[in-house]
């Protein structure tokens, strides 16, 4: 049974021309129409998947970008299903801009736990570059205003864009004292303004920076426990090992994705996505496809190669069906031989030198 669950409010302040997240403007009445759908939608998943949960993710789109009484509108949504807050953790991806002191006192309030912030860089011409609307200041006294709030704080750093100071960045945003910092190379995804504009990410700057995080975060206790996410012992993501590690979790909201025990038929689970906003609201069906073992085997290496904690490969066997270690003999034979991947007992991690060719890693395995 799903313990964790993803909601999408796909809600934003100003679109940014990098993003491809499904996410749009406020318009009259369509906050309204999402509440109305979520209650409804979040009372049939309460029904067939009872919890309870461990850990809630408001994520999109901007979640802060909701006033406080639609805040509280899914805070009572939640409240009268699985129950709220979630019982290990609680976030709310949040804009630096919306948000002050007296606004914290209020979502702590209403039970949120944990901030995710969007700071994206210290530095205005990669914060103007980026089409953000704060200030390198605002992104980082939005830090240390939440961490004075006690709530549990990660901020999100873009590298690899035109003209950054990567170190610079990585210093500021390392000595607000964040105990969770996410970093992800900016992508060029296709049909983005980005895209349109032939803006390219440069590959020898990338590397520099994956080279520079490592180097810089362990000098102020950041360590790394999954290619792009950081964090103090103990102040890791619950929620998202919960994607990385190929356990059941429950997404609501238009286009949010799911995976979940299968009803009907064999396999592992099955992926549900839901519409994007329009056939939401009207209630289509969401898009499903089922995961059998090796689907499932795939993925999970695919995600838990990139963590820290790796892959338990007899786990592995016993959720797929499959006699895993005789499947993957030759694959795991060439690359430990090659040093990209060590075992542990059952348990399988990419060494540094296979982090960095993960993809090579898994196109093998997959072919
Ligand atoms: S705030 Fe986030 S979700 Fe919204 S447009 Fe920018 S990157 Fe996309």
């Amino acid at each position: 049974m799903p313990r964790a669950l993803y909601l999408h409010v796909p809600f934003c302040p100003s679109i940014c021309p990098y993003c491809d997240f499904h996410k749009m403007k406020r318009q009259e009445g369509l906050v309204a129409a999402y509440l109305r759908r979520l209650k409804q939608e979040a009372a049939a998943s309460y029904e067939a998947f009872p919890g309870p949960l461990d850990t809630i993710y408001f994520g999109g789109g901007t979640p802060s970008h909701l006033t406080d009484a639609e805040l509280a509108a899914i805070v009572a949504i939640f409240t009268r299903t699985w129950g709220w807050p979630g019982r290990l953790e609680t976030t709310l991806e949040a804009d630096p801009l919306t948000f002050d002191a007296a606004r914290l006192k209020t979502l702590k309030a209403l039970g949120f736990s944990r901030l995710s912030i969007g700071v994206q860089s210290s530095q205005e011409a990669v914060l103007r570059f980026l089409g953000r609307q704060h200030s390198g200041r605002e992104g980082l006294e939005a830090v240390f205003m939440a961490l004075a709030a006690g709530f549990a704080v990660s901020a999100d750093l873009i590298t690899a864009v035109p003209g950054q100071d990567v170190l610079r960045d990585l210093r500021a945003l390392a000595q607000t004292g964040v105990p969770h910092l996410s970093v992800y190379s900016l992508t060029i995804e296709p049909y983005t303004p980005f895209a349109l504009r032939g803006i390219r990410v440069d590959p020898d700057q990338d590397a520099d920076a994956y080279l520079l995080v490592q180097e810089i975060l362990p000098e102020y206790g950041l360590r790394r426990y999954e290619v792009s996410n950081h964090a103090r012992p103990g102040c890791e993501s619950r929620h998202n090992q919960v994607y990385w590690h190929g356990e059941f979790f429950l997404g609501l909201g238009p286009s949010a994705a799911s995976f979940l025990p299968r009803c009907l038929g064999g396999g592992v689970g099955e992926r549900r996505i839901n519409p994007p906003i329009k056939g939401w609201l009207r209630g289509d069906l969401p898009e499903i496809v089922a995961v059998g073992g090796r689907r499932y085997l795939e993925d999970v290496l695919m995600t838990g190669l990139r963590t820290r904690r790796g892959v338990d490969l007899a786990a592995l066997s016993a959720k797929s069906g499959l006699e895993v270690e005789v499947l993957l003999q030759d694959w795991l034979a060439r690359y430990s031989q090659l040093g990209w991947l060590t075992r542990q007992g059952p348990v399988l991690q990419a060494t540094p030198a296979g982090l960095i060719r993960l993809n090579r890693l898994v196109q093998e395995l997959l072919a």
